[in-house]
C-alpha cells in the first residue's frame, strides 16, 4: 500500500483558515534572488546590500551601484522589495572609511550610525536605490539597520523622503527601538524585525559566541514579549510588522510570530518551503494561542513545549 501523502503546499503562505501570511526571502546577491523565486518567495523582506561594499579599495559608484540594485529588482519583477541600507560596521569594516577604533563595535559605529561619521554613503546608496525603480518600476521600499531612537528614526525617513522613497521604514533590532515602538512608528511607514541582533542587544549576548548561543533561542520567552511590544506600538500607528531574522526560519517559531500579530515572514529562500507547509497545517488561532503561550513561558523549554501543544504537534 502506498502511504497516504498529504499535498505539499505550494504558492503564497497561508495558514489552514486562509490568513495570509507572505513568506519573503533574505537575498544578498542576484543569484540569492533567483533561488528566491525558483522556491516561490512572494517577494524580498531583505535585501542585504553589504556586497557591494565590503573588500574593495573605494566606495562603489552610484552608478555601479544603481545598475546592480536594478538587476536584482529585474530578478524579482512585480514582486516587493525591502532593500536594508548599508549595515557595515562591526563585525563588517569597511577599508575605505575610517571608522573608530572600537573595543566594542557590535556596539558602536555600525549600520545607520556609519552616517554620522559618513552621510555620503547613505545619500548615494538612496540616491542610486531610486534610480534603480524607476528604470525597473518594481516596488521596492527602503529600510534602516540599527535604529534606537525617535531622531534615528525621523532622520532616516527624511532622507529618504528626500531621495524620492515615500514609504520608508527601518529594522528593529536594538531593545530600546523595539520598547518605544509606538514613537518611532508616527516617523516611518513599516517595521522589519531583526531576531539575530535583537536576540543579541536582549541578551546580552554576541551573536558570533557559540558558548551563549542557547540565549539565542527564538523560544527564550523574553524574544516573543518584545515582538508582542513591538506589534502593540506598531498597531497605534497603523504600521505593518514583518520579522526577517533567523527566528521566522524556524517553522514552529514562525507560527508563534503570526499569532503575535507579525503580518510577513523573510528568511533564506531554501526555509520557505518548510515554512510554508507548517504554517498550511494551523490555524491562525492557533497560532495565536501558542504565541499566548510563549508570552506567559517561564524558560524556553516551558515555551517550545506549550507552542507545540497549542500547534497540535506530536512530541
Ligand atoms: C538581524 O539582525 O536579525 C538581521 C536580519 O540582520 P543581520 O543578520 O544582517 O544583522
Ligand atoms: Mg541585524
Amino acid at each position: 500500500l502506498r502511504a497516504r501523502q498529504a499535498a505539499v503546499p505550494t504558492g503564497p503562505g497561508r495558514t489552514s483558515d486562509g490568513h495570509a501570511v507572505p513568506l519573503l526571502a533574505n537575498v544578498g546577491s542576484a543569484a540569492d534572488a533567483r533561488l528566491a523565486v525558483e522556491l516561490g518567495a512572494e517577494g524580498v523582506g531583505l535585501f542585504r546590500t553589504e556586497f557591494l561594499f565590503l573588500d574593495r579599495k573605494s566606495a562603489p559608484t552610484v552608478a555601479e551601484q544603481s545598475e546592480r540594485y536594478a538587476e536584482i529588482f529585474r530578478i524579482m519583477g512585480d514582486r516587493p522589495v525591502i532593500v536594508r541600507t548599508l549595515d557595515a560596521g562591526s563585525d563588517k569594516p569597511l577599508p575605505y572609511l575610517a571608522l573608530p577604533d572600537e573595543e566594542n563595535p557590535a556596539l558602536g559605529v555600525r549600520g545607520l550610525r556609519l552616517s554620522s561619521v559618513d552621510e555620503g554613503t547613505l545619500l548615494d546608496q538612496l540616491t542610486a536605490v531610486e534610480a534603480a525603480v524607476k528604470e525597473t518600476g518594481t516596488p521596492v521600499k527602503v529600510m534602516a539597520p540599527m535604529v534606537a531612537t525617535v531622531e534615528e528614526a525621523a532622520y532616516f525617513a527624511a532622507r529618504a523622503r528626500t531621495a524620492g522613497l515615500e514609504t520608508p521604514g527601518i529594522m528593529i533590532e536594538i531593545p530600546a527601538a523595539a520598547l518605544r515602538s509606538e514613537y518611532l512608528g508616527a516617523e516611518v511607514e513599516f517595521f522589519s524585525i531583526g531576531t539575530n541582533d535583537l536576540s543579541q542587544y536582549l541578551f546580552g549576548a554576541d551573536r558570533m559566541s557559540s558558548a551563549v548561543a542557547a540565549l539565542h533561542d527564538p523560544w527564550q520567552p523574553a524574544l516573543a514579549v518584545t515582538i508582542a511590544t513591538v506589534v502593540t506600538g506598531a498597531a497605534k500607528q497603523g504600521v505593518k510588522v514583518g520579522v526577517c531574522g533567523e527566528s521566522a526560519s524556524n517553522p514552529e517559531f514562525a507560527c508563534v510570530l503570526v499569532g503575535l500579530g507579525v503580518e510577513t515572514l523573510s528568511m533564506a529562500p531554501r526555509s520557505i518551503a518548510g515554512v510554508r507547509a507548517k504554517l498550511a497545517e494551523v490555524t491562525r488561532a492557533q497560532c495565536e494561542a501558542a504565541a499566548a503561550a510563549v508570552v506567559s513561558a517561564r524558560t524556553a523549554e516551558d515555551a517550545l513545549r506549550a507552542a507545540r501543544a497549542a500547534l497540535g504537534v506530536d512530541t
